[in-house]
This record gives structure tokens, C-alpha cells and sequence, in this order.
């Protein structure tokens, strides 16, 4: 099974120009074992979607732009928002939801992550939903990790019927440097794709992903893949991750 690698900039590059630069050098690089999607800051959104468009449809094959976020209204009076369909429309085929950052910095609730995971559905785009336990809840044990990932997917995906794709994401692991072990990260995706197998079209892991862990992980059958931030953000640490052959598995 081919791999799935996204790169999440989240508030980067710091301008324009470098924006660009990190998406052609992205652009150009082989993908012969992961399928990879881009997913920039809103305002280079267009600028890259654009230089997608114009790329040969055989440079364009598995690979995708996304976005970090949507919101649940499509239009309307609701300042600074971005409705999926306005994403859909620069050519952008994936979108980030319930990113912890978003969680914690915004205090993103679990019903507003089921409306906007909802909406972006129906619009059209693939959803890659983010769920993970904080430290505490970890310190508690795995079992009490698992609780916790379980009953935010029963909120999350509450009346949804299409499949989503799931990054778990242990908050204490993003951008911090500190990784879960590939066992437990392997077994918090089994149990996440058990319990919701027919709405959950693969499992990635997120945190720290570098270029010398990436295998540790990617490598078991059960991880689909990797959300990678921090390392996506230097074009040869990205590349190794992307051209790294996981196993035929
Ligand atoms: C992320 O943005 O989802 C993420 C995992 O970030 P980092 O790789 O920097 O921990």
C-alpha cells in the first residue's frame, strides 16, 4: 500500500517568496513511494494552487494541496473564515480539521469540528481529522489515551457517513522533539481504525515525524502514513521523508 506524507506549514514560510520556493522545490521531487499533499497557510493558498494548475498532468500525479482548516458556513457574514468550497475551487483537494493547535490555541470545540468536517465532505474534500491525548491523560496510561482518542472520534465524526482520513497526534509529541514509541503509536492506529473501520480510510501518525523516524513508524501496516510539520518545512529533511521506500506492507 502507497503511503500518504502531509506536510502541515502551519504559519510558514514567513512570506510569500519563500512560500513559492518551498513548493517548486517540493513540486519537483520524486514520489514513487508516498502520495504527498501540500497544505500551506491560507493567504499562499492561491499562489500555490496556482502553480499546481499549471504543472504537466504526469508531474501532478500523486501529489495534492490542501488546506489547514475550513469553516462549517460556506458563505455569509462570518469575518476571516474560509468556507470549504472556496478551497475546493483554487484546486485544493484535502483539508486539516481539528488540529490541536487549533484546539488549543482557539479553543476549537468537538462540535465545531463535526460541522466543519461535515460541510467539507459534502463539498467535496478529503478530510484528514486530528485527534491525540494531551501529557496528562498519557500519564494516566495507554488505556486512558485510548478513552480519550475514542470518544473524540464519537464527537468528531458524529452523524458522518463518508470515510475521513485520522491523523493521531499525541499533543505532548507536536513540535516538542518528543516522539511515542512506534509500537504505541502502531497500536493507538489498530484501535482507531477498529472502532471505526467503515468511516476511517486510513490512519496516519503526527509528532516530531523527522526523516530519521519516519520508518520507525510509517513502516507498520496499520500506519498509513505520516502528518509531518516542523521537517516539511526544510525541503531536503522533507524529501528523504517522501522518498523513503516504508515496505510493501
Ligand atoms: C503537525 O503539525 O501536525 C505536527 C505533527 O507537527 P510537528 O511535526 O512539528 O510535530
Amino acid at each position: 500500500m502507497r503511503k500518504l506524507i502531509v506536510a502541515n506549514w502551519k504559519e510558514n514560510p514567513a512570506t510569500e517568496k519563500a512560500a513559492a520556493k518551498l513548493f517548486h522545490e517540493v513540486a519537483k521531487m520524486k514520489r514513487t513511494h508516498a502520495d504527498v499533499v501540500v497544505c500551506p497557510p491560507f493567504v499562499y493558498l492561491e499562489e500555490v494552487t496556482t502553480a499546481y494548475r499549471a504543472m504537466r498532468a504526469s508531474a501532478r500525479k500523486n501529489f495534492a494541496i490542501g488546506a489547514q482548516d475550513a469553516f462549517w458556513e460556506e458563505t455569509g457574514a462570518f469575518t476571516s473564515e474560509v468556507g470549504p468550497g472556496m478551497i475546493k475551487s483554487l484546486g485544493a483537494r484535502y483539508v486539516i480539521i481539528g488540529h490541536s493547535e487549533r484546539r488549543k490555541y482557539l479553543e476549537e470545540t468537538d462540535l465545531m469540528i463535526n460541522k466543519k468536517i461535515s460541510l467539507a465532505l459534502k463539498d467535496g474534500l478529503r478530510v484528514i481529522l486530528c485527534v491525540g491525548e494531551s501529557v496528562t491523560i498519557r500519564k494516566r496510561g495507554f488505556a486512558a489515551a485510548k478513552k480519550f482518542v475514542s470518544e473524540q472520534l464519537r464527537k468528531d465524526l458524529r452523524h458522518i457517513k463518508k470515510p475521513v482520513i485520522v491523523a493521531y497526534e499525541p499533543v505532548w509529541a507536536i513540535g516538542t522533539g518528543k516522539n511515542d514509541t512506534p509500537e504505541d503509536a502502531a497500536a493507538m492506529a489498530k484501535f482507531i481504525k477498529s472502532r471505526n473501520a467503515k468511516r476511517i480510510s486510513c490512519v496516519l501518525y503526527g509528532g516530531s515525524v523527522n526523516s530519521r523516524d519516519a520508518g520507525d513508524y510509517v513502516q507498520y501496516k496499520e500506519i498509513g502514513g505520516a502528518l509531518v510539520g516542523g521537517a516539511s518545512l526544510r525541503a531536503l529533511e522533507f524529501k528523504k521523508i517522501i522518498s523513503t521506500n516504508y515496505g510493501k506492507s
